[in-house]
């Protein structure tokens, strides 16, 4: 049986598969489309990470697949309902790069609060802005406003009440008789409040039709004054011009942002001279750590599948 993995995974782990299936690992196929085509045409695995877009196209051409290994997690570049329909199992790597996220979310909120961190450029052409970075915040008495309170958003709010901060959640999909609540001691509160309170906002949200633009104009609109917005979910939960607009006019604190609607992100883009913020490549899940655990977890998974 042959699997096609179209991203980078830990070499330990497709070493792993190459004992057991005729693997093709090729981490630049999902910028080769044709040829990515062509080699799912014969193939009963299939290993992505957010980047190889599974929809009806590729599908069609893979009329012998039978698993889809998704390193990470977030499917929303993976058409479920055709896999599904057709009978393709799809794996995620539910948890596995929960703790990399979570992470993430609090050095950046950290050094968006601190602000001095972001001071490097200055620093190295000998300017010494000390009176402006003189208001940095500390994160002991602030409170960090979860949207979306699943496996990553519970891994943040430990950290952060570890840290000081007071935790509140907005999260529909999980009932206030829930024992969560009362385990972890975080308050559960309709997003408004949550957006009034917050002087960090963090999504922890899938990107589905109820998320889509969660974050626009008018949501960005009543957070609190100098707040801070982390996103590591996915890119088209926020309005980016909207971002860039508030952070321009100085009525957001900061933002980091480590998914967009287009990545990578393109010329011309929303934040041009936007302050404060801090950009990265959709890594935020990404360490050493995760990506082995992941790939583990994925290799682990698919093998069992195809073998059973
Ligand atoms: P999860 O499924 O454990 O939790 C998601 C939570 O969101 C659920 O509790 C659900 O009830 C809630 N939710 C759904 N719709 C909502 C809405 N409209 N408003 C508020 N809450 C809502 O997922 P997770 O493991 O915590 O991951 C969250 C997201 O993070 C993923 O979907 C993925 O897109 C993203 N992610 C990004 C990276 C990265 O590297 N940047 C890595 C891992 C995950």
């Amino acid at each position: 049986m042959k699997i096609i993995i179209s991203e980078f995974m830990d070499t330990a782990a497709v070493d792993q598969l190459r004992s057991g299936f005729e693997v093709v690992y090729d981490p630049a196929l999902v910028d080769r489309p044709d040829d990515l085509r062509a080699a799912v045409a014969g193939a009963q695995g299939l290993i992505v990470r957010n980047r190889t877009q599974v929809g009806g196209e590729l599908l069609a051409a893979a009329g012998g697949l039978k698993v889809v290994g998704r390193l990470g997690v977030g499917l929303d570049n993976i058409d479920t309902k055709v896999c599904t329909d057709r009978g393709i199992k799809v794996i995620p790597a539910t948890g596995a790069n929960s703790r990399a996220v979570a992470e993430y979310v609090i050095a950046s909120a950290m050094m968006l609060l601190r602000g001095g961190f972001l001071a490097s450029a200055d620093v190295l052409r000998g300017d010494w802005p000390r009176t402006r970075l003189s208001e940095g915040r500390e994160s002991g008495g602030k409170t960090l406003g979860l949207v979306g309170f699943g496996g990553i958003g519970r891994l943040a709010a430990g950290l952060a009440q570890g840290l000081g901060f007071t935790v509140i959640a907005y999260d529909p999909g999980i009932p206030g008789s829930a024992p969560v609540w009362a385990e972890t001691g975080v308050r559960q509160l309709p997003l408004d409040e949550l957006l009034a309170q917050s002087d960090v906002v963090s999504l922890h949200v899938p990107l589905i039709e109820s998320t889509r633009n969660l974050f626009d104009a008018d949501t960005l609109a009543k957070m609190r004054p100098g707040a801070i917005l982390i996103n590591t979910a996915r890119g088209g939960i926020v309005d980016e011009s909207a971002l860039a607009d508030a952070l321009r006019a100085g009525r957001l604190g900061g933002a980091a942002l480590d998914v967009f609607a287009q990545e990578p992100l393109k010329a011309g883009n929303a934040f041009a001279d936007a302050p404060n913020l801090i950009l990265t490549p959709h890594i935020a899940g990404v360490t050493a750590e995760s990506n082995q655990r992941v790939s583990q977890m994925i290799a682990d998974e698919v093998a069992r599948f195809l073998k059973a």
